[in-house]
């Protein structure tokens, strides 16, 4: 048999349920791998001793017959969920011994169904970052390198630390949210799938806000299968979250596979860039071929405000962060740095609390929402978000799913990019339409680089439509083969 680690959740809970193993070894083979592969500092919050109290409760509930969906599942969870009684940090200064006294709902409802909790992962401080390089507990390794060449590159962001953790086979999947780009960017650097869920779908309620209108949880995971059966647990109505969606969850997995035959996918024809790398564009294009060959059809579709896309997400995203984070006064969460007077207290304990991008995020923020600024930079992002929402609307009256490359390139360097925001920035040219316009994306490592880093295509679908992203991402997933791991 193989490793442990080297599972999907699917094997695992096949594993599981004919007694191959116990969810205590499937946890402590985590827990040691963890310990092994501690220099890539995906992981801020290490939590063995409770992976292994949950993995013995498992382990009960497997041999009394009541095993959940995840029934033993061992999955890192993204620093950004409050988990009761773990202390929670959003990767910032300012949440220093915060430990919150109650549980999300994404995460309870994982533990519902069975899961392991393996600890909390490392990100960008307060999601906020295409690098992980902004988390104010250093940056997360990418376990890939480039082929002959020996330099550390970035996992991603901001759930850089998720995709590492499951790409590095420390956990068998991994929660992590998506604001522009946060669950597909990374999940593409890390050559392992993620889902960013329709807008409404996952409970935001116990989730360090960001930007409330774009935020979303999903899961991170090594295939389309397990992302089908991670989702379908962490997916469901909350009356705690006033923008989470009375639908009915459907059944995931089983969407898997009802095949293309038929589907129309769309080509957006403003997503090829001007000096898009050669081998994208390449990848691009072996994509549409395979759907092809699978029966579909592909159609050339226009999304005409796509190039004022990441212009309003950088005005809606930070002018909703300034407000979000308007909390973190020094009074009632972690830091406090005491001044002389109430005013000089929050100022002492903003400065010292916030890394330079959040500090930066909250400027602009603050400024786009003055009085003054409001109409000529806010309201027009918001009508230039409505176009986009609009582009889509009139796409899908062509189409039935949109294919893309995830991101404009493959993992940099630790460092690169770092001494400019706007290229940075630039990470999410393709994921951030997405959020702007409430709808579900999907990224699945579909190729290698010229230099032997994996590449995601990205696949959008109709709101609430996650079952065909499943179907047709699993399509892709069986075409590509992809099979390469890092370090190999
Ligand atoms: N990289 C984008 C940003 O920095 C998106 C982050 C996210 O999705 N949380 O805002």
């Amino acid at each position: 048999m193989s490793a442990l680690t080297d599972l999907t959740i699917a094997e695992a809970r096949a594993g599981l349920s004919a007694r191959r193993f116990s969810a205590r070894e499937l946890a402590a083979a985590h827990v040691e791998a963890m310990e092994r592969a501690k220099d890539l500092n995906a992981y801020i919050t290490p939590t063995p001793d409770k992976a292994l109290e949950m993995a013995a409760r498992s382990d009960a509930r497997l041999a009394a017959g009541q095993a959940g969906a995840l029934e033993g599942i061992p999955l890192a969870i993204k620093d950004l969920f409050c988990t009761e009684g773990t202390r929670t940090t959003a990767a910032s200064r300012i949440l220093d011994g915060f430990v919150p006294p109650y549980e999300s709902t994404v995460t309870s409802r994982l533990w519902d169904a069975g899961a392991v909790m393996l600890g909390k992962t490392n990100l960008d401080e307060f999601a906020m970052g295409s690098s992980n390089m902004t988390s104010a507990f250093g940056g997360v390794k990418n376990p890939w390198r480039r082929r002959g060449d020996a330099r550390d590159l970035v996992p991603g962001g901001s759930s850089g630390g998720s995709a590492a953790a499951v790409a590095a086979r420390i956990a068998m999947g991994a929660t992590a949210t998506d604001t522009g780009g946060s669950i597909r960017q990374p999940a593409a650097f890390c050559g392992v799938v993620g889902i960013k869920p329709t807008y409404g779908r996952c409970s935001r309620w116990g989730i360090v806000a960001f930007a409330s209108s774009l935020d979303q949880a999903g899961p991170i995971a090594r295939d389309v299968r397990d992302t089908a059966i991670m989702l379908g647990a962490m997916a469901g109505h909350d009356a705690k979250d006033s923008t989470s969606v009375p639908r009915a969850v459907p059944d995931y997995e089983a969407a898997l596979g009802r095949g293309v035959k038929g589907l129309r996918f769309g080509i957006p024809r403003e997503y090829m860039l001007d000096g898009m790398p050669a081998e994208i564009a390449r990848l691009w294009e072996q994509g549409i071929a395979w759907l092809r060959e699978a029966g579909a059809e592909p159609v050339e579709i226009s999304l005409p405000h796509t190039k004022y896309a990441l212009p309003a997400y950088y005005i809606v995203a930070p002018a909703e962060a300034s407000s979000n984070l308007a909390r973190y006064d020094g009074v009632r969460f972690g830091t406090r740095v005491a001044g002389n007077s109430i005013e000089e207290l929050y100022e002492n304990t903003r400065g010292a609390g916030f890394g330079a991008e959040v500090r930066r995020r909250i400027l602009i923020g603050t400024y786009v929402l003055s009085a003054g600024y409001y109409d000529a930079y806010y309201l027009k992002a918001q009508k230039v978000r409505a176009l986009i929402a609009r582009d889509f609307d009139e796409a899908y009256a062509k189409c039935d799913v949109v294919l893309t490359p995830t991101a404009p390139s493959a993992a940099f360097a630790m460092g690169e990019k770092m001494d400019d925001p706007v290229a940075m920035y630039l990470n999410d040219v393709f994921t951030v339409t997405v959020n702007l316009a409430g709808l579900p994306g999907i990224s699945l490592p579909a190729g290698l680089s010229s230099d032997g880093l994996p590449l995601g295509l990205q696949l959008i679908g109709r709101a609430f439509d996650e079952e065909t992203l499943f179907a047709a991402s699993h399509v892709l997933e069986r075409a590509a083969g992809f099979s390469a791991r890092p370090g190999a």
